[in-house]
């Protein structure tokens, strides 16, 4: 789960990590007293979407010459103005996708005068199975063209969990970015809370880019973007409260208030599968005919009808879905209760893309008849390369 930079920055302060004060609105008439609660003489004006490259990003039928979403104003008036202009509109960046977001936030920050931008970022590094730093002199980039262009500006270690964050590896950081004087003792105090932020609210991601060196020389995050682990949510209500479903893919927060696993893809085959090595092999599988999956979607163990009912649902919802395979192996899950479902929502929302179904295991004959007397015009397949080819073959021709 990811959050926004206003919230992340909260929670920063909140441990004690440098950040400029700022305020959040979602109204243009908000701005104005907010921004003139800041100090200035310089203001910041920042579109809050989860994504990053804001600052480099552009909106939806911009005027010739428009800023994007990170804007520098100096005064109260100026502040309110770039937030007026740009609630409401959809930010391009590129990691929204050409589809854009929408900018239903902005945060107005008090403006930093900048001597360098440094990058800072913590993260699971699933190989090592511990928390990584990665640390770069070059920040206020893409960080994956530095890896790719100077992979030797870029420093990684990760911390063992055994000791914990120790001050050499602040002082590890401040050496590799060139630290002085008081910002090294800063970048000490700052990689430890930060370490400490990421164990206690189960973080996964959290990237400051740019962390900055002021004007007067000291350390400041100037950005922040923090992702959660989804597992872990439920012990940290202080985070679940920070969820913005605005931001969220419609139909993967329909498939998590059924407690479906359902992750949304690109391709044309929407698939129904249970148990997540059978989706993994189905979707390989799909693109060994040559055709791509729409989603990833595991129904569980114990689905009952209303859960199958609401997964073929939000599989139908996508306008990208030419045809739907569902394969299903009956070990807990029955095949009746998968038949049952697959035809009540059909009832419901219709089905207007050929449906191949491929059932297996506990009350297998029981499914087929279901499926059989209920006049769905249905493509029966034997087994996985089966389905996958008759479902590809009846999309592609
Ligand atoms: P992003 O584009 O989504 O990564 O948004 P950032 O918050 O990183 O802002 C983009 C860029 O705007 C930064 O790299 C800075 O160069 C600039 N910027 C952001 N905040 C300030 C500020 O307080 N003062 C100045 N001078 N520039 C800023
Ligand atoms: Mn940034």
């Amino acid at each position: 789960m990811n959050i926004h930079e206003y919230q992340a920055k909260a929670l920063l302060r909140q441990y004690g990590a440098p950040v400029s004060d700022g305020r959040v609105v979602t109204k243009a008439e908000e701005a104005k007293t907010a921004a003139g609660e800041l100090e200035g003489p310089l203001w910041v004006v920042k579109a809050q979407i989860h994504a990053g490259g804001r600052g480099k990003g552009s909106f939806k039928e911009a005027s010739a010459g428009e800023k994007g979403g990170v804007r520098l104003a100096k005064s109260v008036e100026e502040a309110a103005d770039e937030t007026a202009k740009m609630l409401g509109r959809t930010l391009v960046t590129h990691q929204t996708g050409p589809a854009g977001k929408q900018v239903n936030r902005i945060y107005i920050e008090d403006g930093s005068g900048i001597d360098r931008e440094l990058y800072l970022a913590l993260l699971v590094d699933r190989v090592t199975s511990r928390i990584s730093f990665v640390v770069s002199t070059e920040g206020g980039m893409d960080i994956e063209e530095v890896a790719a262009n100077t992979p030797e500006k870029i420093l990684s270690f990760s911390v063992d969990p055994a000791t914990g964050i120790q001050g050499f590896h602040g002082r590890r950081v401040a050496f590799a970015l060139g630290l002085e004087g008081k910002q090294v003792k800063q970048c000490v105090a700052l990689i430890n809370t930060l370490y400490q932020i990421f164990v206690e609210k189960d973080a996964e991601m959290l990237e400051i880019n740019p962390l900055i060196v002021t004007d007067e020389g000291d350390l400041k995050c100037l950005d922040c973007k923090m992702g959660f682990d989804g597992n872990a949510i439920y012990r940290h209500a202080d985070i679940a409260a920070l969820r913005d479903e605005t931001e969220e893919d419609p139909k993967e927060l329909a498939a998590s208030k059924f407690d479906l696993n359902y992750i949304a893809l690109d391709g044309e085959i929407g698939c129904m599968v249970n148990g997540a090595g059978l989706a993994m092999a189905t979707m390989d599988i799909i693109k060994l005919y040559g055709a791509e999956p729409a989603n990833f979607l595991d129904v569980g163990g114990g689905a009952t009808k209303e859960k199958v009912t609401e997964a073929f649902k939000i599989i139908t919802s996508d306008q990208n879905v030419k045809g739907i395979l569902v394969n299903i192996f009956g070990g807990i899950m029955r095949c009746d209760v998968i038949a049952e479902g697959v035809i009540a929502a059909v009832k419901e929302v219709g089905l207007e893309v050929p449906l191949v179904v491929r059932l297996e295991g506990t009350n297998v004959e029981k499914g087929k008849e279901i499926i059989n007397n209920s006049g769905l015009s249905v493509i029966a397949a034997d087994d996985l390369s089966d389905a996958a080819e008759k479902i590809v073959k009846a999309v592609k021709g």
